[in-house]
């Protein structure tokens, strides 16, 4: 059994650091915030796992919020008709085969602080520098890293050719709600794309207060949702959101009337650039670290992947971990942890996240359109988000797209 350290006690580190536990090494979580800083702390994430992520939870036995979660059982797409009418151009749904859901951070990775040390692991509260880094490659066989967005992610190298955008591609703002009217038919992603504009969607999950429906907005930078800068009061941040809805999406305006805060920390605003890096982090002495979920492999939200990204990646790994069994963690070893989980899957989930940052190419617009006569379109591109490998065979590809265009035209 190895001593393993993994830096961050978010997503992809506590779910490792888990199953590392259950596996009998010994483990080590170092985070720069204490359980009650997160519990009480401001929400960081609209976190919605699809059905493979949230297996890789339960086969740890790590799903302890899903009874009291609420399901997302599937998801809509509407585009507004460019008339200005109020009217949908797009307008589709599909239930998903098996239901996602959202646990919001401030409640899992506060529990999963906690189950590690009660299952034997330790929990340390640091804000890990590069010396710290030093240290710990000595004290153990493995250092992961896994510390999302935080500073100490500069030490893994932008890959340039994975990573095409140089600047934030939309300013991302969070609003956590209760008193949302319920979506009739089923519980869904309500997801809202306004050409030019950005996007918008909106799903039920489960908070520290217990149920509400996270509103999650995506605006295309310089535009009129690039709108958070001047707000600074949450009551500020709930009326600008409503304000969105009632200029763009009247018919999501209209589930908001009574709609209020979660609490004063259910807001977020914010910005960054997608980013893949390289997976080995080198310190000045030489010695190496692994890097894993965001900290390497940052995308925007707009595709509410990277939870899905992080619980995949720590299963990637720990699979990774014990087929390697006693030999040393090497540079082969951590290059061949990440690129095997980047050719089968992460440059998929990458590829169709970005793509979905720029405006869609001809061959996208037909296929949106047709969801809205083709259960057999709208099911699959729906469940999609479970598994995007799928998006290659008929959706990122206009020679492909036809193709599957025209089997489905004759049943639309
Ligand atoms: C607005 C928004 C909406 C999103 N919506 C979705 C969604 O619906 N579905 C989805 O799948 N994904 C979504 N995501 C993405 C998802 O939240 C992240 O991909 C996921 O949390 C990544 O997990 P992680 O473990 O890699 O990193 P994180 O969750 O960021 O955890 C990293 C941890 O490391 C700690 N840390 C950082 N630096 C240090 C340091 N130096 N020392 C010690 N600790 C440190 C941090 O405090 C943090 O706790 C969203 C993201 C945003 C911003």
């Amino acid at each position: 059994m190895s001593s393993i350290l993994i830096v961050g006690a978010g997503q992809a580190g506590l779910q490792l650091a888990l199953g590392l536990r259950r596996d009998g090494h010994d483990v080590t979580v170092v985070s720069n915030r204490t359980p009650d800083d997160i519990r009480t702390g401001r929400v960081m994430s609209s976190q919605c796992m699809f059905d493979a992520a949230l297996k890789t939870e339960r086969d740890l036995g790590l799903n302890d919020w899903e009874a009291d979660c609420p399901p997302v059982e599937g998801i809509s797409l509407a585009v507004p008709a460019p008339d200005g009418s109020g009217g949908k151009a797009i307008d589709f749904a599909s239930r998903l085969d098996r239901y996602a859901q959202s646990v919001d951070q401030r409640v899992k990775m506060p529990g999963w602080m906690e189950r590690l040390e009660r299952d034997g692991g330790r929990l340390e509260i640091h804000d890990v520098g590069v010396d710290d880094l030093e240290r710990y490659t000595q004290e153990h066989d493995l250092v992961v890293v896994a510390a999302g967005k935080g500073e100490i992610v500069q030490l893994f190298e932008r890959s340039p050719e994975r990573s095409p955008y140089e600047q934030p591609m939309r300013a991302l703002a969070l609003t956590y709600v209760t008193g949302m009217t319920p979506r009739p038919e089923y519980s869904a992603v309500c997801f809202n794309l306004i050409p030019t504009v950005g996007e918008y969607f909106v799903f039920p999950a489960l908070t520290t207060t217990g149920a509400c429906e996270i509103m999650v907005f995506e605006g295309v930078p310089g535009g009129p949702m690039d709108c958070w800068g001047d707000v600074t009061m949450p009551q500020e941040h709930l009326a600008k959101s409503q304000w969105i809805l009632e200029t763009f999406l009247p018919w999501e305006a209209e589930r908001c009337r009574d709609i209020e805060l979660t609490d004063h920390n259910g807001i977020l605003a914010g910005r960054f650039p997608p980013t893949v890096r390289g997976p080995v982090g080198e310190l000045p002495s030489g010695r190496l670290v692994l890097g894993l979920a965001d900290a390497i492999m940052l995308n925007d939200p707009i595709t509410g992947q990277g939870s899905n990204n992080a619980a995949k990646m720590a299963t990637a790994y720990l699979e990774a971990i014990r087929r390697h069994a006693e030999a040393p963690y090497d540079r082969a070893f951590m290059e061949a942890a990440f690129e095997n989980f980047w050719e089968s899957y992460g440059q998929y989930v990458t590829t169709w996240t970005n793509a979905l940052l720029s405006p869609p190419p001809e061959h996208v617009l037909k296929l949106l359109a047709a969801g809205n006569g083709s259960a057999d379109l709208a099911h699959r591109f729906v469940n999609g988000f479970d598994d995007p490998v799928d998006y290659f065979d008929w959706f990122m590809f206009p020679d492909k797209a036809e193709a599957y265009l025209a089997t489905v035209s004759t049943e639309a």
